[in-house]
């Protein structure tokens, strides 16, 4: 055996291996360590909620005789950081089925024009505060993604808009196609995300300044099974922005005539 592993060619073939070797190690050391910090996310993200609960509880246990006005406030925030409970691991069990690839919606191959209507027949009478214009193609566009699955990628790109747009902002909704995708662009006139930022905001819990959006009952998942949802069906997703200015965000689909 030595003499064979003095041979240039075994030699060779042990550096190759040592190479792929290591490469794998690199690339299981990253996945533990991602795989940590969204552990310490998702403990984080429920545990705040679960001790404001906590606190409140308490104030009740000790003022609900002697001030039923305590007792009346303590009750609303506890119903709202249980809504936020619910919302954040409703949210998880669904980025858990997105990346085993569990298909979890029927095809229905929705008309995009259609369903940005819809969706802005939904909000438009719930946030007064911002306009929201769609830009419809004259041309039916049908896209290749499970209906459910659409509706609520343009809901979340759209709930940010709305959510991150001062009053007296607008939101134009832009559909399009290329010879081989439905194009729909979000553009809002909002607070805008920094250049640094940019590359993260479709990252599992990231949110640009945590505090401001933990007031807005944002979770930072949004984003994150708006990507996957679309990357399951070949779509994507990306986004150009200035601060104070606004962003635009643009999705696109495979039409369903693309697909084989
Ligand atoms: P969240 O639930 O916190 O809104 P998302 O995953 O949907 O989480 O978005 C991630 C972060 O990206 C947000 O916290 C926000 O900082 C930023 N963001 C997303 N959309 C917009 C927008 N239209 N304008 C400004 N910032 C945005």
């Amino acid at each position: 055996l030595d003499q064979r592993l003095e041979e240039p060619q075994a030699r060779d073939e042990i550096y190759h291996l040592t190479q792929a070797f290591n490469h794998l190690l690199g690339r299981l050391e990253q996945g533990v360590k991602q795989l940590k910090q969204f552990v310490a996310d998702a403990s984080h993200e429920l545990r705040t909620p679960t001790s404001i609960i906590e606190g409140h509880a308490n104030l009740i246990k000790r003022w609900a005789k002697e001030s039923p006005e305590i007792m009346e406030e303590s009750l609303g925030y506890i119903t709202q950081e249980t809504v936020r409970i619910k919302t954040v691991t409703d949210q998880l069990i669904q980025l858990a089925l997105l990346e085993q690839n569990e298909p979890i919606f029927r095809f229905e191959s929705p008309e995009v024009n259609a369903i940005v209507r819809t969706i802005q027949l939904r909000l438009v009478p719930l946030h007064r505060h911002v306009d929201i214009q769609v830009h419809e193609l004259q041309a039916p566009v049908f896209a290749h993604i499970p209906q459910e699955y659409f509706q609520q990628v343009l809901l979340n790109v759209l709930n940010n808009a709305i959510k991150y747009t001062p009053e007296g902002g607008n939101i134009h909704i832009h559909v399009s196609k290329a010879s081989d995708q439905a194009i729909v662009r979000v553009k809002d006139t909002g607070i805008g995300i920094p250049p640094e930022e940019l590359s993260r905001i479709f990252d599992r819990f990231y949110r640009v300044d945590k505090s401001r959006n933990r007031a807005h009952g944002g979770s930072g998942l949004g984003l994150a099974i708006t990507k996957k949802m679309l990357e399951a069906f070949g779509g994507t997703i990306s986004v150009e922005s200035q601060p104070r200015r606004g962003s635009v965000f643009e999705i696109r689909v495979p039409l369903l005539s693309n697909v084989k």
